[in-house]
């Protein structure tokens, strides 16, 4: 946490995420929910101390922000740094499917790349099924990679292929060796992914995928783990920073990051526009666009031609509940994580508290 602006320790209960925010006009319109699940905490006794917190929603995504997070007391706010500290670091922001990143964490991808980060984007299933046929989805989605990787800054995009929402079926041993291979060859120190304890997750490959690199970025650094890739020449990865993200609408996980990403969310756009595969974002401008003409009638925020359509959907429909989000902290635009920093020097503590106490024979 020490290469974090830290700005308040704040007491999750004190937060005004919960009974005190007001629901959204959209929302109020859009909710196909349970009446309870509206304000619900407002009619939660006294006695208990609310430990999650619904967000507002625009209601015109289901894949945007969950609907709950549950923050941290020492939660912090990662704000854009001047220059480029991260120079020589290198991450790997580690997706199920090509809309995932871009998705939930596309800001950060791009934040953490300008202020001096190698990014690498890896995906793990094939994607087969967003598309008009399962070929056609394997060929689009694998373009669609490539294109999200080089609008969120990364230098590279890697893929393994998985089937398409049938990841629970494949050995997760063999996907955790491919990955500590890559993470070493790419000797990768940073890792955004999504939460492996992210909670009321539908989508087998996504909890498949998050186990599996959390458990390879521990064996990473390891010595004994797959042995010849060091006789290979192969050195081991320290992966020393973990940023996870939640799933929705209905996942939710542990909150202690909030990042800034009000200046790169045009770059999360861009990288959301490039997945036209699958997801909401692609082309859907561009469609509401020509539907629109048909009845002879134009949205003018979707501007005069396809690229504009599509750019300013996904900024105006998609990115509005990170802007919501956003708003809580008092940023523009956010997206929220839950961030394992590098662990202390164990060792050089117990030496420092040694030699700070140590008598004479
Ligand atoms: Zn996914």
């Amino acid at each position: 946490m020490d290469r974090r602006r830290f700005i308040a320790r704040v007491s999750a209960a004190s937060l005004t995420l919960g009974a005190a925010r007001p629901v959204p006009a959209a929302a109020q319109v859009a909710a196909a929910q349970p009446a309870a699940a509206e304000g619900q905490s407002a009619e939660l006794p006294t006695r208990f101390t609310p430990s999650a917190f619904r967000l507002p929603s625009s209601g015109y995504s289901p894949f945007t922000t969950p609907d709950y997070y549950t923050f941290t007391d020492d939660l912090a706010i990662e704000r854009n740094r001047s220059g480029r500290p991260h120079e020589g670091k290198i991450l790997a922001a580690v997706q199920a499917h090509s809309d995932d990143i871009p998705l939930y964490c596309g800001g950060t991808v791009a934040k953490l790349i300008n202020e001096g980060y190698t990014g690498y984007l890896i995906r793990i299933s094939n994607d087969e099924a967003a598309g008009e046929t399962l070929g056609h989805g394997v060929v689009q989605n694998e373009i669609d990679n490539h294109e999200v990787a080089k609008a969120l800054g990364c230098k590279k995009a890697l893929s393994f292929y998985y089937r398409n929402h049938r990841m629970d079926d494949c050995a997760e041993i063999e996907i955790r060796a491919r990955l500590i291979f890559l993470f070493r060859v790419l000797q990768i120190n940073t890792i955004l992914t999504m939460d492996p304890y992210n909670h009321y997750e539908e989508n087998p490959d996504h909890l498949v995928a998050a186990r599996a690199v959390e458990a390879a970025c521990w064996m990473s650094g390891g010595a004994k783990d797959y042995p010849e890739h060091y006789k290979a020449g192969l050195k081991p990865a320290r992966i020393r920073e973990k940023y996870y993200h939640a799933r929705s609408p209905e996942g939710h996980n542990l909150v202690n990051l909030v990042v800034d990403i009000s200046s790169y969310i045009d770059d999360k756009v861009r990288g959301n526009v490039a997945n036209k595969g699958k997801g909401p974002a692609g082309a859907h401008g561009s469609l509401l666009r020509r539907q629109l003409a048909e009845q002879g009638k134009k949205l003018p925020l979707l501007g005069d031609n396809d690229e504009t359509a599509n750019q300013e959907y996904v900024k105006h429909f998609l990115m509005e509940d990170w802007r919501l989000l956003g708003a809580q902290f008092g940023l523009g635009y956010a997206e929220a994580f839950r961030y394992i920093g590098p662990p202390p020097d164990y060792s050089a503590r117990i030496r420092e508290y040694a030699d700070a106490h140590a008598e004479p024979l």
